[in-house]
């Protein structure tokens, strides 16, 4: 019988549970887990968002999901399946840096221009506590990065390289708009 996911409210900038580091999950198979995993998926989907951190939704759990997909909020991001990741290392990652803006469901209504690795290695379990590894490139490799950052405590604003790298959301669908 499947059950109908829960949209989990979401942890705003300000909350206590953003800025501690995650456990590591080590039931992968429980039930509480997998409900979380299928809930995190139904909020992110909600929200438009292509990334969940358990942290945003009071769950200081060392799982994330990646969901890119084009939408209002991410127009050029690329299509995936919505991917449960648990207990992430990042093993290694490229030379080169890049900068782009990202939001964060955490942090409604901003835009920041984040310096991220282009490309990483990285080894994590899947919902069915699968050890897996693999790259990640551009966009991808971005969300991983910042929903990473998510089981540390570290938030998108804490690497703007400068304040002014920091906008509102109505002036970055502006500046979208007229790169069309
Ligand atoms: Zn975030």
């Amino acid at each position: 019988m499947t059950r109908m996911a829960n949209l989990l409210q979401v942890a705003q900038l300000g909350s206590p549970v953003l800025r501690k580091k995650a456990k590591a999950v080590n039931d992968f198979l429980d039930s509480n887990t997998q409900r979380l995993i299928d809930d995190l998926i139904a909020t992110v989907k909600e929200a438009n968002g292509v990334g969940i951190a358990a942290p945003q939704v009071y769950e200081s759990k060392k799982i994330f999901i990646l969901a890119s997909h084009p939408n209002a909020r991410y127009p050029n991001a690329p299509l995936m399946k919505p991917t449960a990741i648990i207990n992430p290392k990042i093993i290694s990652h490229g030379r080169e840096v890049v900068k782009d803006w990202e939001g964060c469901l955490s942090i409604p209504g901003i835009r920041g221009l984040i310096p991220r690795f282009k490309s990483i290695s990285a080894k994590y379990y899947d919902r069915k506590g699968k050890l897996v590894k693999r790259s990640f490139t551009d966009f991808i490799a971005r969300i991983f990065q910042h929903e990473h950052d998510h089981l540390e405590g570290i938030l998108f604003v804490d690497r703007v390289e400068s304040n002014k790298d920091l906008i509102s959301e109505k002036e970055y669908l502006k500046m979208m708009a007229k790169r069309k």
